[in-house]
């Protein structure tokens, strides 16, 4: 397909929410030769560019100016040294189809990371992560082009700065850089982790008692893949971009604070001495799972994911949104950062 640029382009159909937003200029980058020719069309015409991959984790208001550039890049290598599996993607294939791809040839590591939607560019942006797992375990390195100046960067993970749902993509270089590629260590050697309360509970409720001589990855990708079915809300049907808050990483202090009050509250650690505490439990205790505003609301079984039932609009989700966080701040004095990206204007 040669290179094309569209104006005034309905995003509705790609982003999991399904909001109805219009892009000023639109275009698919399907080889290196359209992300050149996508940055000299910006260049030329003084644009903005927005990557978007499969639109799982964005936010968009009405309208995007600029030029949204649909990452469609594809292609799949890998070499093998001793058991690790040294696996390079295009940015655009679907990070569900590589873990699937991955098992089936016996590259272990993905599977707590089974059934994320999305593309394999957009894992790095927020280091994506599930059941004790995130990007970052794997992660080798990255190829991306500054849209800006056109540059070719090669990215290792310490240049990425990675943290909980975090990277520089979404701070120092927010929008500067479209990754075209990543790489990824795998092992052809099993390297099972399981210990993450809800996917042990769930394997001990389908093997007994779970020892770890019974688990396999295979297994473990289809428990994986169980539990979030039966727990997320599938966009093509209730749309949806997942986790709408981050979990509260809280330091010693304001953990302590919060478990006077609420001493039953889970707690993981987590990075640097922080622990970690569900959105979703402080959402629910403020009474708000399953509550909602006209075509918008609180899943009824997800505390943390945002629901658009059909016309919801972006104004709608984002004033849901400010009601949550206002409603957690003021009862437990903790601050809820939304997870998705959120872009354009109204
Ligand atoms: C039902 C559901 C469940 C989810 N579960 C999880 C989960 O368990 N764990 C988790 O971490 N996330 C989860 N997510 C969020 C989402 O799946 C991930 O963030 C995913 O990586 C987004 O991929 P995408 O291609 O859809 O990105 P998009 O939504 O298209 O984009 C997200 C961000 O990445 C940028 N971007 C996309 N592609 C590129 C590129 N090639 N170069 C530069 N920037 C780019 C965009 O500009 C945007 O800022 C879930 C979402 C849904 C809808």
């Amino acid at each position: 397909m040669s290179f094309e640029v569209e104006k005034t382009v309905s995003l509705r159909n790609y982003n999991a929410l399904a909001l109805d937003a219009t892009a000023e200029y639109f275009c698919r980058l399907c080889s290196l030769d359209d992300v050149h020719q996508a940055l000299a069309f910006a260049r030329a015409n003084k644009l903005t560019i927005t990557a978007l991959g499969g639109g799982s984790n964005v936010v968009l208001k009405n309208t995007l100016h600029g030029l949204v550039a649909l990452v469609e890049l594809r292609g799949i290598r890998h070499r093998c040294v001793g058991d690790d599996v040294y696996v390079t993607i295009g940015a655009g294939e679907d990070w569900s189809s590589l873990v699937a791809l991955s098992l089936r040839n016996h590259w272990y590591g993905l599977e707590n990371l089974a059934l994320i939607p999305g593309s394999v560019g957009a894992a790095p942006i927020q280091n994506i992560g599930a059941y004790g797992v995130e990007l970052c375990d794997f992660f080798v390195s990255l190829q991306a082009i500054h849209t800006a100046t056109g540059e070719r960067r090669e990215m290792d993970a310490k240049d990425c700065e990675f943290g909980y749902r975090e990277s520089i993509f979404k701070r120092r270089e927010r929008n500067n850089y479209l990754i075209t590629e990543v790489c990824i260590k795998l092992s052809t050697q099993p390297n099972n982790r399981w210990q993450y309360p809800a996917l042990r509970d769930a394997l001990e409720a389908k093997l007994g008692d779970a020892s770890a001589a019974q688990i396999t990855p295979q297994l473990i990708a289809k428990t994986v893949a169980d539990i979030r079915r039966a727990k997320l809300p599938d966009p093509a049907r209730l749309p949806n971009a997942g986790s709408f808050f981050k979990n509260p990483l809280l330091d010693e202090q304001q953990l302590a604070r919060l478990m006077v009050d609420e001493p039953q509250i889970p707690v993981y650690p987590a990075y640097n001495n922080l622990s970690k505490v569900p959105a979703a439990w402080l959402i629910e205790r403020c009474g708000l799972r399953g509550y909602r505003a006209g075509e918008v609301g609180v899943h009824e079984r997800q505390a943390l994911v945002l629901i658009n039932y059909g016309s919801g609009s972006a104004a709608q989700l984002l004033a849901l949104c400010e009601h949550i966080q206002s409603a957690v701040e003021q009862r437990f004095g903790v601050c809820l950062e939304v997870e998705p990206r959120i872009y354009g204007s109204f």
